[in-house]
């Protein structure tokens, strides 16, 4: 079908992944992640991402045809404006929501690295004469062209925070080059939490930080196939362990998997390197991907967000209370936390400023976004547990539901609201406790915190993005203190 030429199937996706990756998961190693029925489940959930376009009814949204003939997947679209930035945030609210809530980041990611390259190589080339942009821009055509899954290594190990790179107990907490030949680099170090990175065909990687001139070796950017040799993904186990649809009805399909990813002595050829020793620009690199990837998130919070009111209302009626006082001020409150969220992550978009050519949302928004979803969500969840009732945690079993011994006693005395019905009700009841109160519900809590950057990092963003001159002139104004203070 034409519209479907650069659009890989399912199939071809998980045909890719069979191409002899390292990747450990508890201890043994993986031989091929698609025969494996943990890393199975997982390719089912990232599968969507290619049934997607095939559905009439998303196509025109999730994909575009810049010459009118050839469909690629949207997100490989170069932002131009607002526009383009609210159909992006369209597309991951729509995958995400299909998803039931988890994203599936495989080219979300990806293109805000992509996005960010593609500033950061002409500012380089602009000052420095060198040539990074038209590699860059060989690497977007190739990744959209082939419709890759992409996963982004930006977190270093780190080991002490309050150290450099360079300063550290040993040279390899950060990723650097260790050596250069003329055919290209080899790069040593790990990276921690690489969102997908066993199901990726590419794994890009860019610095955490900004770094000071003695970084030199840590300053690097690159990309390289996902089974390179030397790269090794040791996959997380945590997030997912159910496969029962009526007790985890969100986790026994969709969860996200993370790596550790180890780069042992990698070989990058100069085409995939898209920074070497440019510590100038490291903090704008690690920065302006950021900028995007913050948008990226409060993008896909908003399916969570409606599901946290939809659950908490379904919950207070179930339950027979949702006329009550209490009851109507957590689900306003719920509504509130949601609105303020999705109404922000539109104005990032809305305001979003012009780079090189590219529009970049909005930090202040964005920020401010994602530090108001990450710093409540835990109460949040407690409104929703709160409706819900200690039956999240003390429930029966779906055994115990079907068995004819105990079930038709379950189904007498655990309805709710005349007409629910106990099944519905404990349905309802394990939707809650696989969101807040599985393994899941607490992968999610960290998830929120820490995932796109710490809250402390939003905070400190906005702190330097904010442009306070008009709130400080009119403070001197109406003080009437003149200009005589120091910036
Ligand atoms: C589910 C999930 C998915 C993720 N996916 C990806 C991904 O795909 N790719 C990727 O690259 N990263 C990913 N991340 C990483 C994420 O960006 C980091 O977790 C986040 O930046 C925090 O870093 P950290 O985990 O090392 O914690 P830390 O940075 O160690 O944070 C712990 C505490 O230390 C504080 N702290 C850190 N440094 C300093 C300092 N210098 N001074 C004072 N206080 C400090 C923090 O504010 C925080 O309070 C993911 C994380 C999660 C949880």
């Amino acid at each position: 079908m034409w519209w479907v030429r650069a659009l890989r199937t399912k199939a071809e996706f998980v045909a890719s992944l069979r191409d002899g990756r390292t990747v450990y998961f508890k201890g043994h190693k993986i031989e091929d992640i698609t025969r494996d029925p943990f890393c199975e489940r997982v390719i089912a959930h990232l599968g969507l991402e290619f049934e997607i376009p095939e559905n009439p009814q998303y196509r025109d949204l999730v994909t575009f045809s810049p010459d009118g003939k050839t469909r690629y997947s949207r997100y490989f679209k170069l932002p131009e404006n607002s526009e383009d930035l609210l159909k992006r945030s369209q597309i991951i609210d729509l995958g995400t929501r299909l998803a039931s809530t988890v994203v599936i980041l495989i080219k979300e990611i990806g293109t805000d690295c992509l996005f960010t390259l593609n500033i950061i190589s002409k500012q380089m080339d602009k000052q420095l004469h060198t040539d990074y942009f038209n590699r860059v821009k060989r690497y977007h055509d190739y990744c959209m062209k082939n419709d890759l899954a992409m996963a982004v290594a930006q977190t270093d190990v780190k080991g002490d925070r309050s150290l450099g790179p360079s300063e550290q107990e040993h040279e390899d907490y950060y990723v650097r080059i260790v050596e250069e030949r003329s055919d290209g680099i080899v790069v040593r170090g790990a990276k921690a939490h690489t969102s997908y990175g066993p199901f990726a065909n590419e794994i890009m990687v860019i610095p955490t930080r900004a770094l000071a001139e003695k970084d030199e070796q840590y300053a690097v950017a690159f990309a390289v196939p996902a089974n390179t040799k030397g790269v090794k993904m040791i996959a997380s186990p945590f997030g997912g362990t159910s496969s029962s649809e009526f007790h985890n009805p969100i986790s026994s399909k969709h969860h996200m998997v993370e790596s550790i990813t180890l780069f042992d002595d990698v070989f990058v050829p100069w085409d995939r390197v898209f920074m070497k020793g440019e510590t100038q620009f490291a903090g704008p690199l690690a920065l302006t991907f950021v900028e995007y990837h913050r948008f990226t998130a409060i993008s896909y919070k908003a399916p969570i967000l409606d599901l946290l009111i939809g659950a908490g209302i379904s919950m207070a009626q179930m339950n027979g209370i949702i006329g009550a006082s209490h009851a109507r001020d957590k689900i306003a409150e719920l509504i509130r936390y949601g609105e303020t969220v999705k109404g922000l992550t539109k104005q990032a978009a809305i305001n979003c400023r012009m780079v090189e050519g590219l529009a970049v949302p909005d930090p202040v928004y964005s920020n401010i976004a994602k530090w108001h979803f990450a710093s409540n969500y835990h109460q949040h969840v407690a409104l929703v547990q709160d409706l819900t009732g200690g039956l999240t945690v003390t429930g029966p079993s779906e055994d115990d539901l079907r068995s004819p011994d105990t079930g038709p006693s379950l189904r007498k005395y655990l309805g709710g609201k005349k007409g629910v019905g106990a099944e519905n009700r404990l349905r309802m009841i394990n939707l809650v406790r696989d969101l807040t109160a599985s393994d899941f519900g607490g992968y999610n809590e960290i998830l929120q915190i820490h995932a796109e950057g710490s809250i402390e990092a939003s905070k400190l963003t906005l702190f330097r993005q904010y442009n306070a001159k008009n709130c400080v002139e009119l403070a001197r104004k109406i003080a009437n203190v003149g200009n005589g203070l120091s910036e």
